[in-house]
């Protein structure tokens, strides 16, 4: 089932746990900040999977200290 990946960068610390975590799906900037790999946006990064790790997707999601990823 495919799911949605939403970092929103302007909550984002640049703590490096979600790509440190899952850098399958996220990684970091030149600031350290996380975008979505291969995704778009720049305030919101998006991206949308198909990959059957969704699991991996979520458990970054919920080590943001600052609950800046959202998955759908
Ligand atoms: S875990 Fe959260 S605060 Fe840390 S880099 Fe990822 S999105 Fe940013």
């Amino acid at each position: 089932m495919s799911y949605k990946i939403e970092v929103d960068r302007e909550a984002c610390i640049a703590c490096g746990v979600c790509y440190g975590t899952d850098p399958a799906h996220y990684e970091g900037d030149s600031e350290s900040k996380s975008q979505v790999i291969g995704g778009k946006g720049n305030g919101k990064s998006i991206g949308s999977f198909d990959d059957g790790a969704k699991t991996d997707a979520q458990r970054a999601a919920d080590s943001c200290p600052v609950t800046a990823i959202t998955i759908s």
